[in-house]
């Protein structure tokens, strides 16, 4: 083979090494261009060879030359062409694995409380700070300790205002948080208490805009010696105050429950109308609140408490009641319902 023709050769195989695109293409080319049997090898080196070996001394060594020159060509030409083709599979792997931060993450939903929780939640701490406990007691109740011990005997008319769901004759949903107190005081008689209770009470009511067979009560009870009227007031006005805010006044509307003489409604100025009377109050410019009292003596003696040495002040509150007067929730109902559309709205309550 000619010299000339060997260059165009190796021109020729150098071109086919600077088209491969990927260094599958490349292997190619070397497998067929420069492996044994290829022309390259078995006939361009392969005459260079016969020819060295023939060749006069003089001319071997620029033969030789020529040679390694070729061979280093084509080899080198190849090896750049590899690394070049192993940086850019390089890149573009990381490219391809390459992570963008600044893309948006996943929002997932975060939940918030339910606003009777917010309300529940907010009275506690309110009680607490002055000083109270806070106990709990069994859903299903005793009728001992649901009615009995809290003056309200076997068919004491009293008891058709709380009917309830019985499980036997002795057993039922509790009707109110007010058996707590009862437990309370037996466990420590004549000692002095201040306690609240809340928890989920139970009565066989009808369900419309604002009654449902299940709801919550905060329970309050106070004994001490020389509790009267006036720190039941006090504390009401306080606590009203929290929940709708310092402008709005009490009053007592005595009312009728059994375990606690004298009993009272309490009502709360009218929002609206700041007692004038208007359409949301009725005309009277007062709004009923909560049921409270003293704590009637014949309780304090079945709980084990000396009626002539203590008194004591109880009440107790519906949180959905006071839920719906301070947010205007118009139907007891929704409370329940899980509608996120109505609790997203309590979203910005739970932040403050
Ligand atoms: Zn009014």
């Amino acid at each position: 083979m000619e010299r000339a023709e060997i260059l165009s050769l190796l021109a020729s195989i150098k071109e086919k090494i600077d088209v491969a695109k990927d260094m599958k293409e490349l292997i190619e080319v070397k497998n067929s261009e420069l492996g044994k049997k290829s022309k390259f090898m078995s006939e361009a080196l392969e005459s260079l060879n016969q020819l060295i070996r023939t060749a006069p001394v003089e001319e071997k060594k620029a033969l030789g030359a020529f040679i390694n020159e070729v061979k280093n060509d084509v080899l080198s030409h190849y090896e750049n062409k590899e690394r070049v083709l192993r940086e850019e599979q390089e890149k573009a792997s990381l490219l391809a694995e390459q992570i963008d931060i600044s893309l948006p993450g996943e929002n997932f939903y975060k939940g918030h409380k339910n606003p009777l929780y917010l309300i529940r939640d907010e009275i506690i701490s309110f009680f607490t700070d002055l000083g109270y406990d806070v106990y709990s007691g069994p859903e299903i109740e005793n009728d001992h300790y649901n009615f009995e011990l809290l003056n309200t005997p076997k068919d004491h008319p009293a008891r058709d205002m709380q009917d309830s769901f019985y499980i036997d004759e002795r057993t039922l949903l509790r009707t109110h948080t007010s058996p707590v107190q009862a437990r309370t005081m037996l466990k420590h008689p004549n000692t002095p208490v201040k306690m609240i209770a809340p928890g989920k009470t139970f009565r066989r009511d009808d369900d419309d805009l604002t009654h449902s067979h299940q709801f919550m009560q905060i329970e309050c009870l106070v004994v001490d010696e020389g509790i009267n009227l006036a720190h039941l007031k006090s504390t009401l006005e306080k606590f009203m105050h929290k929940i709708f805010g310092p402008k709005r006044t009490i009053k007592f509307v005595p009312s009728y429950f059994p375990f606690t003489e004298p009993s009272f409604e309490v009502n709360v100025s009218c929002a609206h109308c700041h007692g004038k009377g208007c359409n949301m109050c009725k005309g009277t410019g007062f709004i009923e609140v909560l049921g409270a009292g003293m704590v009637h003596p014949n309780v304090l003696r079945m709980c084990g408490y000396d009626e002539h040495r203590f008194s004591g002040f109880a009440f107790g509150v519906g949180v959905e009641r006071l839920a719906m007067l301070r947010y205007g929730i118009d139907d007891i109902r929704r409370f329940y319902q899980n509608d996120v559309r109505f609790l997203k709205q309590f979203q910005e309550e739970y932040r403050k």
